[in-house]
């Protein structure tokens, strides 16, 4: 078990200078090449890889290009072009569903508020912080997804178990500079190092600062149950 800094702050500025050393380019990882196709991408990530969902979009991009395309095509169809990623059926409508509302309602442009972007199908607090972030350079929240929600956790960030409430707790302590790029820095940890199941603590760069850091008897704050 690692010692933490003293305060949450102090612990959270010393995760990101440790983590922004270790991982100098860290960035979204899903491919796109403009706001409607970023927004079908984070839509179609929900408990699915960047990989996989790269992998489907390669295609899926040339064969349908604005939202009309995606609004007309049949549910099939498109639950077909999409059958490689979790819950594709649903995902299909959503994205239906999501650009039907654009075309109707948004002059065929994907919102750029918070509110607009989660009445969208499929679209929550989560997707639309990215969207907003990565589409429109706005920046208002902090997307906590779960690597986010379990590396806050295990590292004595946040007590809070909702991704909504990390995020609202977020908000207070990590500097605003860093709202974007603190979700990628403990994504890319959260992949290479300190994944779900057998985090690498003996190669980790936070280990002595990480509260749920494995030894005897030490607990994983992400779950609260002994490793
Ligand atoms: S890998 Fe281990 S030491 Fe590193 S952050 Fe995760 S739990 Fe803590």
């Amino acid at each position: 078990m690692g010692t933490p800094r003293e305060t949450r702050d102090d612990q959270t500025v010393e995760v990101i200078d440790r983590l922004e050393a270790e991982y100098p380019d860290s960035t979204i990882s899903l491919r796109y090449s403009n706001r409607l196709e970023l927004l079908i991408a984070v839509i179609l990530s929900a408990q699915c890889t960047d990989e996989r969902v790269n992998a489907e979009t390669e295609h899926l991009f040339e064969t349908y290009q604005s939202p009309e395309d995606y609004a007309n095509a049949p549910q099939e169809e498109l639950a077909e072009a999409l059958n490689s990623i979790n819950f594709y059926n649903n995902k299909a409508g959503y994205i239906r569903e999501a650009c039907e509302l654009i075309v109707e309602e948004h002059d065929g442009e994907v919102p750029d508020t918070m509110d607009e972007l989660t009445e969208l199908p499929g679209v929550g607090r989560k997707t639309a912080n990215v969207v907003l972030q990565h589409g429109h350079d706005v920046v208002e929240g902090i997307v906590v997804d779960t690597h986010v929600q379990r590396l806050t956790r295990r590292l004595g960030i946040t007590e809070e178990e909702r991704p909504e409430a990390i995020e609202q707790d977020l908000l207070d302590i990590v500097p605003e500079g860093y709202w974007v790029q603190f979700t990628h820095l403990l994504i890319d940890h959260g992949r290479a190092t300190c994944t779900a199941r057998n985090p690498d603590c003996e190669s980790c760069v936070l280990a002595d600062i990480c509260p749920s850091e494995k030894g005897d008897g030490d607990i994983d704050l992400a779950s609260g149950d002994p490793w």
